[in-house]
């Protein structure tokens, strides 16, 4: 079967799986799972609930007349269904995952034993604060490390990822700017065209206008291309170091002090901060609002879509609008301030953040310390490197052959004239057993390839990982185009139709009509 792109969705009938194909669609030990509707029986429970006492419905007309349609399963049954579903993540404990810009990091066990100690993981965000003053402690002690790393005033921790930090920065930013008076007029921000979407997206959102600086050659923002954008207009400039092509932004601080001078604030996207921990501190080059991915820098889970923690700090001229709540000092006492009077612009979250993702990025800090947490930064670096170089002769790198921050970025040039595509390369990833790096983004970059290995690879899985890319890009360019048009051919499902399932998901199953038992067919 073909999508709409001419790609296979199943197994061909030339493919080893399609050849010998299993009763049960299992192959080996990878286990087809159907949906839970698919396999339950409405007559089934795998819990013994005694038979309730005969219940008077006062529901009336709105009571329910036929069956509920609810599926269950035998106790077994549900474990093997949702211990199947697990074994079908691929994650940082299965292999290298190379997804650049997400940085996906190996998130040690001593970080989980320490967020499910007791006292942190069953305290309720509603406990009076006198019983939970470690928990209070934790949160000022991760603060203070982070205030360390950044040089920056003050930090609210309550964001729930870098997008909800990024708002929160800039609603300090939209604080301040109203506190002058100048809310009418200061309404442009400016976002560089590699910037993450997340950027133009949090501005709009807030309802900034967005103005793009373009993109120079060198995949870097230049102060000439910064200068005349600049006006009473302009509250803002985002600006994302290391950038999004993996490149440290060499004209930040010029950058700083020409936004400054214009009297707007420097919002710096820090979702790229683990390539530069303890070896420069945002604060020394003129940032305002910074946010910090925990899930990213400091080794915790990304969890699929939530829990993160996307921690802002910010300086002295934006301290004042940072969000409530935040942990004070009170004699003896720690005490949360919960209530925005003040120049606070309020609050962001119900609680105050994610409990477990600050002992788990404390709990890394701690063991690394803070010569440790360097270490992985310089690893990191190291890492990415390694890969650009050993690469460097197959793949081609969109803003030359030099050196990188934490992530490698190549483009499609090297797939020039050999029919394959960035996609064919990822799909192509997928039956080496890796998942693929990221493709297509920053758009600056035609056919993006975005690898970042971070520090936590051996120089061996590295060795694996580049072997298995130049087998990959030499098969590309001998023309053996079948390795990739088909991929993955070794996955359980083929090649998704990705715009038909982005613009029209089906969302609900609805029962398929009942099979004919044969002989009845047959009469
Ligand atoms: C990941 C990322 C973000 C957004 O962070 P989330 O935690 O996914 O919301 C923003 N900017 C850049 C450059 C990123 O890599």
């Amino acid at each position: 079967m073909l999508n709409n792109q001419g790609r296979p969705t199943q197994p061909a009938a030339n493919d080893a799986g399609a050849m010998h194909a299993t009763f049960t669609g299992n192959r080996a030990l990878m286990q087809e799972e159907p949906l839970l509707f698919e396999i339950g029986r409405a007559d089934v429970s795998g819990v013994d609930a005694p038979a309730p006492k005969a219940v008077a419905s006062r529901l009336g007309a709105h009571a329910r007349q036929g069956e509920i349609g609810l599926p269950g399963l035998s106790e077994p049954e549900a474990m093997r269904h949702y211990v199947r579903l697990s074994q079908k993540n691929y994650g940082i404990d299965t292999g290298l995952f190379p997804l650049g810009s997400c940085t996906m990091k190996h998130n040690p066990r001593l970080n989980e034993k320490m967020a499910r100690l007791p006292g942190l993981g069953d305290i309720h965000p509603l406990q009076p604060v006198s019983t939970v003053q470690g928990a209070l402690a934790l949160m000022q002690e991760l603060s203070r490390w982070l205030l360390a790393f950044t040089n920056m005033e003050a930090v609210a921790l309550s964001p729930k990822a870098g997008a909800h930090g990024e708002l929160c920065g800039m609603m300090a930013i939209k604080a301040a700017i109203a506190a002058r008076g100048e809310s009418a007029t200061r309404t442009v921000v400016l976002v560089p065209d590699s910037a993450h979407g997340t950027n133009p997206a949090t501005a709009a959102l807030i309802g900034f206008s967005v103005k793009p600086v373009p993109a120079r050659a060198d995949g870097r923002v230049h102060i000439e291309d910064v200068t005349p954008l600049l006006g009473p207009d302009v509250a803002a400039i985002m600006l994302t170091n290391p950038n999004t092509c993996g490149l440290f932004e060499s004209q930040i601080q010029d950058i700083a002090d020409a936004v400054h001078a214009a009297g707007g604030y420097f919002y710096c996207d820090g979702a790229n901060f683990n390539a530069i921990v303890g070896k420069i501190r945002p604060g020394d080059l003129g940032v305002d609002a910074m946010h910090i991915n925990l899930h990213k820098t400091f080794s915790t889970p990304h969890g699929g879509g939530g829990p993160g923690a996307g921690p802002v700090v910010l300086s002295k001229r934006l301290a004042a609008y940072a969000p409530v709540p935040f942990v004070t000092r009170d004699g003896e006492r720690l005490t949360l301030v919960e209530h925005a009077d003040g120049e606070s612009f309020g609050r962001m979250t119900a609680f105050h953040g994610q409990m477990g993702m600050y002992a788990r990025a404390l709990s890394y800090m701690l063991s690394h310390g803070a010569d440790g947490c360097r270490q992985a930064s310089e690893d990191a670096v190291l890492n990415a490197n390694y890969i650009r170089a050993c690469l460097a002769d197959v793949m081609s790198q969109p803003f030359g052959e030099r050196p990188c921050m934490h992530e490698a970025l190549f483009d499609d040039h090297w797939l020039k004239d050999t029919g394959v595509t960035t996609l064919d390369v990822a799909k192509a990833m997928i039956d080496e057993g890796y998942h693929p790096m990221t493709i297509y983004f920053p758009l600056v970059a035609h056919g993006a390839m975005l690898i970042e290995p971070t520090e936590s690879e051996s120089k061996a899985s590295l060795d694996l990982f580049i072997a298995t890319m130049r087998d990959l890009a030499f098969a590309a360019k001998r023309g053996d185009v079948e390795r990739f048009s088909g991929a993955p051919y070794h996955a359980p499902r083929r090649r998704l139709d990705e715009t038909r399932a982005a613009r029209a998901p089906v969302l609900k199953w609805t029962a398929p009509a009942p099979i004919e038992p044969a002989q009845k067919a047959a009469e």
